[in-house]
């Protein structure tokens, strides 16, 4: 293989950083070793304690000591991100875990009481398990999700841990332990045996977790092979990751950083079109030395970077938050594209806001950035039919509706197809919606 005359990564490394990188991570079992916690009151580390007994969590040391500003704890956007609060559960949740806590419960009763817990809070929504699973004669592709016709949704099963957890991550039952919520995929033949008989497919999307916490030689085992020409007809492929928040090491100083880089480069030579869909939830992500080196890098190599994030109540329930951020994406050269809306589970009671909330945000972080940064989607729900973009509030003969509209559909046809639901001001996901006008069913229900 030649060597690429990469950028090398000439941050100003600070003699911290210029240490081994500790990837020290921690999870619920070694809270007690996070110095920073000992600052914050004995009741707040127990709330912590009791909520992680339930939703998966983990944090490394660059987040505590890069990202977080501890003088703003509890209230820091970062904290909340990655760290458990307390009304993340309900009232009654929280009371049991938190008695069984105090009794010094054993661990296989916590176990079992957040298994239940668990299961009420929605593990699986959108049909993601029974209704997208697709087939290669009667056997299924594991840890794939074909909902859309042209993209097919790959979840590689070394791809189903992230760097650190947020707290809103709707894969949290792949994160808990309890396989049978897993979804996950064994098989890279598998998968190139799909995409080779599927030429309706042009677009790959490769999530997780997050797939950038693969070494790059098992990336490079599913992406590869694409370069074939039996894989001519997929164009695109896209990574899903947080990795420039949680560890922009990945791309700078990880040991295999460069070999990462190559296979973009690879990639992109044999002229596939390599995006990374990179999750910026707040602009205090994006702050750091490393993130700008790390995003020089991954340009160089020709692949594009979108950005996307959830609309969240406590971590970016502004315009101002989404405006900046949208602003410093496009002067480091990544795309604005998906504003979504906090899904129908795990944590969402913390997180949820009105529907029509959420579209005041986008219309107002909208105004105050330039066309380019105008390229992220409305806020949009990732449901059961497909993706529905709120577009706005219109009055409509006396009666005021929201205006939506599917980006992507399990029926193609519906796509860009406006309609119309009644407003509801509380309203914060798309099952809780009415037809407007009287109608007895949105014309998806048909
Ligand atoms: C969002 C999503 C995609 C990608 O949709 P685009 O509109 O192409 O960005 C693909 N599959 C699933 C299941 C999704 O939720
Ligand atoms: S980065 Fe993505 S996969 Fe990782 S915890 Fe956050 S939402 Fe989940």
């Amino acid at each position: 293989m030649t060597k690429l005359p990469l950028q090398q990564p000439d941050v100003n490394l600070s003699p911290a950083s210029q240490a081994p990188p500790r990837f020290q991570v921690y999870t619920q079992r070694n809270l007690d070793q996070i110095q920073q916690l000992q600052c914050l009151s004995e009741e707040l580390r127990f709330d912590i304690r009791v909520v992680a007994q339930v939703l998966p969590f983990r944090v490394n040391q660059y987040v505590i000591d890069e990202l977080i500003a501890w003088e703003d704890v509890p209230n820091d956007p970062i904290f909340r991100l990655v760290f458990p609060q307390r009304e993340m559960l309900d009232p009654a949740h929280f009371s049991q875990i938190a008695d069984l806590l105090r009794a010094n419960a054993e661990q296989s009763v916590l176990k079992h009481a957040a298994a239940e817990i668990h299961r009420e809070l929605n593990p699986h929504p959108a049909g993601q398990t029974t209704q997208n699973v697709p087939r290669i004669g009667n056997e299924y592709l594991e840890g794939a999700q074909h909902k859309y016709r042209e993209t097919l949704l790959f979840f590689p099963s070394q791809g189903q841990t992230c760097h650190s957890y947020c707290s809103f991550c709707f894969r949290w039952p792949q994160f808990v332990q309890n396989e049978a919520f897993r979804i996950s995929s064994r098989e890279v033949a598998t998968l190139h045996e799909y995409l080779q008989s599927h030429t309706e497919v042009t677009d790959l999307l490769v999530t997780g977790g997050d797939p950038m916490v693969m070494s790059s030689a098992r990336l490079g085992e599913y992406l590869r092979p694409l370069t074939a020409p039996a894989f001519a007809h997929l164009q695109t492929i896209r990574i899903g990751t947080k990795s420039l928040t949680f560890w922009p090491h990945r791309f700078v100083t990880d040991k295999d950083a460069d070999d990462v880089l190559r296979l973009f480069d690879e990639l992109v030579k044999a002229g596939k079109h390599l995006a990374l869909m990179a999750h910026f939830e707040h602009g205090r992500e994006m702050e750091n030395d490393l993130v700008h080196k790390a995003v020089r890098r991954i340009r160089d190599t020709g692949a594009i970077i979108r950005t996307q994030a959830p609309v969240l109540r406590h971590i970016n329930d502004d315009p101002v938050v989404w405006a900046s951020m949208w602003q410093r994406q496009v002067e480091m050269g990544m795309i604005p594209y998906y504003m979504f809306v906090e899904r129908d589970t795990g944590a969402r009671r913390y997180f949820e806001l009105p529907l029509k909330r959420a579209w005041e945000i986008y219309q107002q972080a909208i105004q105050r950035v330039s066309g380019l940064g105008r390229t992220a989607r409305g806020p949009s729900m990732s449901a059961n039919p497909g993706k529905v973009e709120l577009q706005g509030v219109a009055h409509v003969r006396g009666e005021r509706v929201f205006v939506l509209r599917f980006i992507q559909a399990r029926n193609p046809e519906w796509v860009q197809q406006p309609f119309f639901a009644k407003y509801d001001p509380q309203a914060t996901w798309l099952d809780q919606l009415r037809p407007a006008f009287g109608e007895e069913k949105f014309f998806f229900e048909a």
